[in-house]
Formats: C-alpha cells, structure tokens, sequence
C-alpha cells in the first residue's frame, strides 16, 4: 500500500520527535514519524540528558542556550512533561586543559551565558569534602540542569500528534525513495509512503540510511559507557552536576542517593563498527575506573556502592558537530545526524533549524555552518577550544 505525506522524519530520538513538533507547531501537521523500534529506544533513552552550555563555539553556545530557555519554560508552551530539573554545573580544570578552560568561559560570556568564577578553596561549598589542591580554575553554570529524556521524546511526539501528524512505532525504513533527482518516499516492509520530504534524524544509523540514497555523510559510531553510582550513606545529597577536566568525568545526581558519571575523555571511547551489535553493558574495568576518578575529586566517597550501568552509542562527525539541514545533491533530503555526544540539548535548535529551512522562515542560527556537506567543500568546523587529555587512563 502507498500513502502520501508532506514530510516524513525517520528516527523517533530527541531529534525526530523534536522536528516534527516543530513542524506541527508552524503549521505542517500532516507528517509521518517512523521509529522502527519505540521512541527514546535508542541512544535519546540512554542518555543522562545534561544540559550545558560549555562548548568552543559560538554557535554551539547559542544552540545550547536556546534549548537550556526551552526545556526551562516547557510548561509555557508545551504540554506533557520533560521532567526539567534547573542544577548548576561545577566545571574545574588544572593545568593541562587551562587554556580551552578560559577561552570557553570567554565565548560563554560573549554569548549571554551566565558563568561565575569560584576560587578553587570553595569547591567544599559546592561538593561537601571535594579536594581542590589540583584545580587552578573553577566556574559555577548555575542555568544548567538535565531532563528525562524518556518523557521529552514522548512529550514532543503527543504534541505533534495534537495537530494530525502521524507516528508509526515498530516500522524500519529499508529504503529512500527517489524520482527526477529528488527524494520522493521512503520504503518500509508494509509498503511505501511519498513526500516531497524526507528528514533522516536516525542517530548512529544514518549514514547506512543516507549511502542507500548514494550520500556519504562522514559519521562514526563510537560506543560511550554511564556509570550509576550509588553514593554513601553518610555523604550529603548532591545539589551540583559536575564537569571535571583534570580527571575526565561528568556526573549529574539522579534520584535521591544515586549519581551518573561518565568519561569526558575521547580516548575512552570506542569505534563500534555496527550499530546493532555492541556490549549495552558496563564493563568492570570501566566502572572502577569512573568510580575511582569520583574518588579521586571527593575523596570522601570511598564507600561508593555499584548501581551497574551500561553503554550505548555517539554519532560522531569528523569535527565533532552536528551535521544539520538539506543535502544539496539530494533535494528534498534533510539530515539531522552526527550530534557528537551533545546532541539532547540541542534538539529544540535543531527542530528550529530544520523547520525554518522547510517553511522558508528566518533561522536564529548559522544553518549552513552545519551542512551536511561541508566535508566534501572542505569547510569542517573549527571551535575556539578544545579539551585533550595526555593519558586516557581507561584499557
Ligand atoms: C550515554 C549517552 C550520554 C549522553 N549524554 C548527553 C548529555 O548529557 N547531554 C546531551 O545533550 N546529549 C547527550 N548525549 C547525546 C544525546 O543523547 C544524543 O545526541 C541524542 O539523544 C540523539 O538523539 P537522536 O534523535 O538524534 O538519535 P537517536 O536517539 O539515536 O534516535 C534515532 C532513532 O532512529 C531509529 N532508527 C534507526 N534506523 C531507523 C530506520 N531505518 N527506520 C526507522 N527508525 C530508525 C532508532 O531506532 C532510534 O530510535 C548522550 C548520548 C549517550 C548515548
């Protein structure tokens, strides 16, 4: 059987179910999401939903800005829930990393962000017990914070379904469809569906989808592990997400006596050669690992009790951002793929983007900054910034 649209979004993640509540909202309701599992099942549902606004460029900053005011004022014009929580982020850095620490305060400043000097000896005041002999520079983001990423993707979808579009759960797109050198539909094993658009927004999965249409897009997989961590008893709740680039490690709280911990590392990520065969689970090694670098910042924390984990998968783009908006040797294909890691935050900026493009609305950000193609025209991003680390300290 072949039904017509007039968009279809591939991928019911943040990105997708964020894309066409956006085209609901600005008047094109008639579309079709396709999630070949259910929605958030894949990385959107793993992840600790962390919202920043630390990055090494400009645009980024803004982008993450505009998610951080949207996921903030969701009751405002949103129904459903994303199950917001305001926490401010506590950033340090010592020596090695100095340098990409202070210029990414500068951008933060010059973008409107709200970033307040700490001196290192008032780290206690923040995290009861944090050792600070090995911080030269610290920063409060007190309009950071973190969702449910569950509820955001479902959230988006009910909404765009208030106002007719359609979602489809449990159908895979086999194919894309095209006709006079334009995409025109996709595939799927119950039949075919035409639209004039087509927005692929499928994570890790992209780049298989987008080859069938014979578009290359530079993504890599690469597979990332959260740690739960159960914090000792006698210890105070957390009231401060964490970004620690001396030891390399995010953490968030989540619940009342648990925190989520992860590598700020690159090296301790790791290609992943197919997207549906990869360990989901966190392997002992890098546990202790991420527990131990915990420890290493609060000191006070040996008795931290293992709440498990696992793992799932970073789209990652040879520049590490976004690769958003049309493909010029395709038309009518967008891409919103290749998020690097970031990607939650950014879902509101993107669905703006995308939808601006489609409606032929002004876009409060640089859309051909983030082309798809700008691999091949030779113009990859460069940020102001960037964070190394000498050792990776995870096997
Ligand atoms: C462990 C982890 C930690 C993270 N931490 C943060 C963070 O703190 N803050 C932040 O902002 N970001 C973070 N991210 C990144 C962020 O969560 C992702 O970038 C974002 O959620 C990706 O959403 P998406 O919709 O683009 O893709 P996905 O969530 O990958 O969704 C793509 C969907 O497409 C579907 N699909 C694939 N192929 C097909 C097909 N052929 N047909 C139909 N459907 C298909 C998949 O089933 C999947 O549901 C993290 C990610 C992970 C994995």
């Amino acid at each position: 059987m072949t039904t017509t649209t007039d968009a279809i979004i591939v991928g019911g993640g943040s990105s997708g179910t964020a894309i066409q509540c956006a085209l609901a909202r600005a008047g094109i309701g008639r579309t079709v999401l396709l999630e070949r599992g259910v929605l958030a099942g894949g990385p959107t549902g793993r992840s600790p939903a962390i919202l920043r606004q630390q990055y090494g460029h400009a645009e980024l900053v803004r982008m993450a800005q505009f998610g951080i005011d949207y996921f903030h004022s969701w009751q405002e014009h949103s129904s459903g829930n994303c199950d917001y929580r305001r926490i401010p982020l506590l950033a340090v850095a010592g020596e090695e990393n100095l340098a990409a620490f202070d210029t990414t305060l500068e951008i933060m400043r010059e973008c409107g962000a709200r970033v307040e000097p700490i001196a290192p000896a008032d780290l206690g005041r923040w995290i009861p017990g944090a050792r600070h002999d090995d911080v030269l520079r610290a920063a409060i983001e007190p309009d950071a914070g973190y969702c449910d990423p569950h509820a955001t993707a479902l959230s988006f979808a009910a909404q765009a379904r208030t106002h007719g579009a359609q979602l489809m759960q449990g159908v895979e797109v086999l194919d894309l469809l095209r006709s006079d050198g334009r995409v025109c539909g996709v595939r799927t094993a119950t039949g075919d569906i035409l639209a004039p658009i087509v927005i692929l927004a499928a994570g890790p999965w992209t780049p298989m989808l987008a080859a069938r249409a014979g578009v290359t897009l530079p993504i890599r997989t690469v597979r990332h592990s959260v740690a739960q961590l159960l914090r000792p008893a006698a210890t105070p709740a957390m009231e401060v997400m964490l970004a620690d680039y001396i030891n390399g490690i995010y953490f968030r709280p989540e619940g009342a006596d648990q925190c989520l911990a992860g590598s700020l590392r690159g090296a301790d990520t790791a290609d992943v050669a197919d997207p549906d065969r990869f360990d989901e689970g966190i392997s002992e090694d890098v546990f202790v690992e991420l527990a131990q670098r915990m420890v290493h910042r609060v000191p006070d924390w040996t008795e931290l009790g293992d709440g498990g984990g696992w793992s799932s998968l970073f789209d990652v783009t040879p520049d590490a951002y976004p690769l958003i908006g049309p493909v010029e040797q395709l038309p009518g294909l967008y891409v919103a793929a290749g998020l690097s890691g970031h990607g939650f935050k950014l879902c509101p900026a993107i669905a703006h983007m995308i939808t601006a493009h489609i409606t032929g609305q002004a876009s409060r950000f640089d859309l051909a900054l983030f082309s798809p193609e700008r691999f091949a025209a030779g113009k990859p991003i460069v940020g102001r910034a960037s964070y190394h680390y000498r050792t990776p300290l995870l096997a």
